[in-house]
């Protein structure tokens, strides 16, 4: 027998009976892990490199039970995990993955569409277009902006930028940036803007040196008269400006840039207007805030993270833009294989991006809309900035804690300051409440009871509590602070 041309044997998957077990017995353990979450450590007790140490250090040849792989994810990797949906998580964004999108992920990798072209992802294809429809109704945004899922923030930023590099005209697409006389493409934000947006400007080809960084003000938010200069200042250098970036809910602090404003500059100068709301987006359901995102109506393109605030999981971020042609002129591309009989009568989503092989992800955000409601998803997000309203009175009604900005949709900036500080100028005592506030983080962070992490905001470091889990309460709000007192109060003992 030729050892190259053996016969035909089929193996085929897991027995369906064996997969019907296993899997309500997973569904049972996610419902008690859900459940059980207060009484685990949100922030494990793990050195580097210790997980490694114990895996195998290479694949199995043979097969191996279930049994015990379920055995190694409880006993290796879930007690190693931060555990992101912990009543006690208030570190970065905290976020959330409600269980009818836990089912609905289940689905997704159950039935593995990939929506390249319509034809290969018809449900996938239109249903996205519907849901993020749905959710554009939901978010007061114009009629004619136009969504897209892509993986994270990050990416649909990049892919609003380089929709502005195409509207410059450079011809990037077919010459690229290098080797040749083009002035250097600049690209504005505040000085709080996420690091995804240097990113995307490297990646881009731009540079990092060509995003201008504007100063905000006290507030934390871009002063438009420094934009205005820094474009002048660009133009009178030869420079060709192309982008400005501006921030519902900045990263550090959940500041918002004066959008209105900004939108009247980028109209004048005919700059591309993006929009980061990856954040706070969702809070545009609340029509008691849209006075934070007054003018995004006006943007070319808007990102929106549903997998930070909108109870889905990991990932899904849309990117909004009222100019989809300008990202099917920057990456259409169609190579024969992939052509169809309905292209014409149809959107292939490959058209639109970078990324050709797509994952069924508005499933996910489609279950979630249909089993809260509207009313359900502005219910949980009231409640998030609630707790955090109530995280910073408990802040402000402390003499040793003050708030080192104000509290903005769910997110409370603060730092521990106590009365008794020792007399010093005011570089020393910067010093020293630096330390310790970097202790106070570290002991808590430890004690893996609660999660935080930490911000300098204008040079202050500045510790960060960010509400976003559905499974956080008052009761978990309050015992915080409490711990928080409590471990302040042991520091330098
Ligand atoms: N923009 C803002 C305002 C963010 O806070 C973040 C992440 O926290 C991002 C962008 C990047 O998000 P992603 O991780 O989806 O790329």
């Amino acid at each position: 027998m030729n050892p190259e041309n053996p016969p035909i044997q089929h193996f085929g998957d897991m027995p369906t009976e064996e997969f019907r077990q296993h899997g309500h017995a997973l569904v049972d353990w996610i419902a008690a892990y859900r459940q059980n979450l207060d009484n685990i450590k949100v922030l494990p007790d793990v050195q580097p490199g210790s997980i490694t140490a114990q895996l195998p250090q290479s694949a199995p040849e043979a097969p191996e039970a279930m049994a015990a792989l379920l055995n190694d994810f409880e006993r290796l990797i879930l007690p190693n995990l931060t555990q992101w949906h912990h009543p006690n998580f208030f570190a970065y964004f905290a976020n959330s993955s409600s269980l009818p999108a836990v089912l609905a992920e289940f689905l997704t990798a159950a039935i593995n569409n990939n929506s390249m072209v319509w034809k290969s992802g018809q449900a996938a294809t239109e249903l996205e277009h519907v849901t993020l429809d749905w959710l554009r109704q939901a978010l007061a945004l114009p009629a004619e902006m136009w969504g897209m899922i892509f993986d994270t923030a990050s990416i649909s930023t990049m892919q609003a930028i380089a929709c502005a590099r195409e509207e410059a005209g450079v011809e990037a697409r077919e010459k690229g940036l290098a080797g040749r006389t083009t002035p250097r493409l600049r690209v504005y934000a505040s000085e709080f803007v996420h690091s995804s947006i240097d990113k995307a400007c490297i990646t881009l080809g731009l540079g990092a040196e060509n995003l201008v960084k504007i100063p905000a003000n006290e507030r934390f938010q871009m002063i438009p008269e420094a934009l205005e200069k820094a474009i002048a200042d660009d133009r009178a250098a030869g420079h060709l400006p192309i982008c400005v970036v501006g921030v519902v809910g900045t990263t550090s602090v959940a500041s918002s840039d004066p959008i209105t404003t900004i939108a009247a500059i980028c109209k004048r100068e005919k700059l591309w207007l993006h929009v980061d709301a990856a954040y706070a987006g969702p809070v545009a359901m609340l029509p008691e805030w849209r006075g934070r995102f007054a003018g995004w109506e006006e943007a070319d393109s808007i990102v929106i993270n549903p997998h930070k605030w909108l109870l889905v999981p990991m990932d899904l971020s849309i990117l909004y833009t009222r100019k989809p042609h300008v990202l099917k002129q920057a990456f259409s591309l169609t190579p024969e294989y992939l052509k169809t009989t309905e292209d014409a009568l149809v959107e292939n989503m490959m058209d639109y991006g970078i990324q050709l092989g797509r994952r069924f992800r508005s499933l996910k955000l489609w279950f979630v809309m249909r089993y809260f409601g509207i009313e359900g998803l502005q219910a949980r997000l009231r409640e998030h900035i609630a707790l955090a309203r109530l995280f910073g009175d408990l802040v402000e009604a402390h003499p040793d804690f003050e708030l080192t900005s104000p509290v903005e949709f769910s997110l409370v900036c603060f730092r521990f300051r106590p009365q008794n500080l020792p007399n010093a100028d005011e570089a020393t005592r910067e010093r020293l409440l630096e330390r310790l506030n970097t202790d106070l983080e570290e002991r808590l962070n430890a004690s893996g009871a609660i999660f935080l992490v930490h911000t300098k905001v204008h040079g202050v470091y500045t510790l960060r509590f960010a509400v976003g889990n559905m499974e956080t309460t008052e009761k978990h709000v309050r015992r915080a602070f409490e711990r928080i007192v409590a471990v302040a109060g042991m520091l330098g003992k």
